[in-house]
């Protein structure tokens, strides 16, 4: 069928990942296009005949770079860090080249045993406690694509557990899933998914946007009084908007006096730094510990694991295989029938899943614990300095004290008070937009919501591998320009 040498386009091929990996930072952050340019350059139809793959692999370099958004430049400081290492690439590499959808440890021993060694690994290095690593015989972790699948399944696991304290179906239709109005939009997504109700409890600016018991309990209460079953909460440490920290022992008290509620902890970002013993009391590891049914954080945000790489971690993993074990004859096997092996295929909603703990393995053993703890603090540092440099400006304040690796700021120039007023959001806006005219900075824009009002606001969001002081300086003082423009224009 091909008229070239597999191998050497091969090694051409890790060679032009090679060249575009070292030499990132010579690219703009943004891509340079408009909507539609690929869609006016590729034809509408498949190739009725094969084509030589070097000139596939042009067309990539051709057509499909220059619309990348390039998340490994060490000046992308938007959402949050998505970094991929070499090492995790390499990782993907191999685990496709043995493709296969390990759904039941006889499909393939080795894809269920190293994500059940390296999930173990993960879970010390966070230090979660022993009951939800594998190794308890209870509880345990599991590789999820993503947080929003995560808070899912988690979500389906209380559902069942909360209908079998029920003893009826009838209760079904009265399940009401809690959050903050900072939780991620994952939360009021599984309940539409599973079409229940979703709250989103009041936070406020002096509780730095954080989800409190009392404000909690309040709704809940006012729900039981409606007939109403209170039946899983997401807390959050590490808010994407401004990387608050909810109260988890408080939550966790209010949820005692409810056996049918169910606290799944969302550190889709920040549950990374948690590998840093000195974050983890300001983190409430181990409020997290004691009151969590579940936790997740992504290994593919700032972890050094390419996407997608969530780890999912459950207390009692009967909770999972209750919710979700349908088992017909043709999925049968021996081993797991005899309960001696774990099938993660009973852990998910999908029944196939890929090969991705190789990844995870190699970054591991690649970096060392050592390797990763500095990587995070690289980041916090990097943090603290832009948040000196933002403190010292007249014109610019922090929205929210700096959370790890994230800041929060707005325009916000003297004479300009208040903090909510529609002068100032249309300022931040202008600003906003400035900025994403740009191909050299990236930023993303956010709007804090609170009883009080809106705020609009830009994150800056650091913790790149290759992020150096100099790259956030250099980001800032074209923040500072735009800002200067923009209120120049608007005297
Ligand atoms: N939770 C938080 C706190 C996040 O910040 C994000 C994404 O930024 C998510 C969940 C969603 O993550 P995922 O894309 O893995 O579903």
């Amino acid at each position: 069928f091909t008229t070239y040498d597999t191998c050497l386009v091969g090694y051409a091929a890790v060679d032009a990942i090679c060249d575009y990996y070292t030499h990132l930072d010579r690219r703009p952050v943004k891509a340079e296009v408009e909507p539609g340019y690929l869609l006016a350059q590729l034809p509408g139809e498949a190739p009725q005949t094969g084509q030589p793959f070097p000139s596939i692999a042009r067309d990539f370099q051709r057509l499909i770079l220059p619309g990348i958004t390039h998340w490994q430049h060490p000046s992308f400081f938007a959402y949050f860090p998505a970094i991929s290492t070499f090492e995790s690439m390499l990782g993907d590499l191999y685990a496709a080249s043995v493709s296969n959808p390990g759904f039941n440890w006889v499909c393939s021993p080795a894809c269920t045993e190293l994500e059940q060694v390296v999930m173990d690994w993960m879970a010390k290095i966070l230090g979660l406690h022993p009951s939800f690593h594998i190794g308890s015989g209870k509880g345990g972790g599991i590789i999820s694509g993503t947080a929003s699948e995560a808070a899912f399944t988690a979500a389906m696991a209380a559902r069942e557990r909360a209908l079998r304290y029920l003893s009826d179906e009838k209760w079904s239709q009265k399940l009401v899933m809690y959050g903050s109005t900072q939780t991620h939009s994952i939360a009021a997504k599984a309940a539409r998914l599973l079409g229940l109700r979703f709250r989103a409890v009041h936070v406020t600016a002096a509780d730095g946007y954080a989800l409190r018991g009392d404000a909690l309990r309040e709704a809940i209460e006012a729900d039981v009084a409606t007939d109403l079953v209170p039946f899983f909460v997401v807390a959050t440490i590490g808010t994407t908007s401004t990387g608050a920290v909810d109260h988890i022992a408080d939550i966790g008290q209010v949820l005692n006096s409810y056996p049918t509620a169910f606290l799944h902890v969302d550190a889709a970002w920040a549950g990374m730094a948690y590998a840093l013993p000195e974050y983890r009391a300001k983190l409430r590891l181990d409020e997290v510990n004691t009151y969590a049914h579940s936790f997740c954080a992504n290994a593919h945000k700032w972890g050094l694991v390419g996407f997608d790489y969530s780890l999912f971690y459950i207390r009692d993993r009967k909770d999972l295989t209750e919710a979700l074990d349908v088992t017909p004859a043709f999925l049968r096997s021996k081993e797991g029938d005899s309960g001696i092996v774990i099938d993660y295929r009973n852990w998910q909603l999908a029944l196939g899943r890929r090969f991705r703990n190789v990844k995870l393995w190699f970054v591991l053993r690649s970096y060392g614990v050592d390797g990763l703890q500095k990587h995070l603090r690289s980041g916090i540092h990097h943090c603290r300095k832009l948040a000196d440099r933002i403190r010292s400006s007249k014109d610019f304040k922090l929205v929210a004290e700096p959370s790890l690796s994230l800041l929060v700021f707005r325009l916000q120039p003297q004479g300009y008070e208040g903090g909510e007023d529609d002068d100032l959001n249309r300022l931040n806006k202008t600003l906003h937009e400035r900025l994403m005219a740009r191909s050299d900075v990236f930023l993303t824009r956010t709007v804090i919501k609170t009883e009080e009002g809106e705020m609009t606001c830009i994150r800056f969001a650091m913790g790149g591998l290759k992020t150096t002081l100099e790259c956030v300086n250099a980001t800032w003082d074209v923040v500072e320009q735009e800002g200067a423009a923009v209120f120049a224009k608007d005297e």
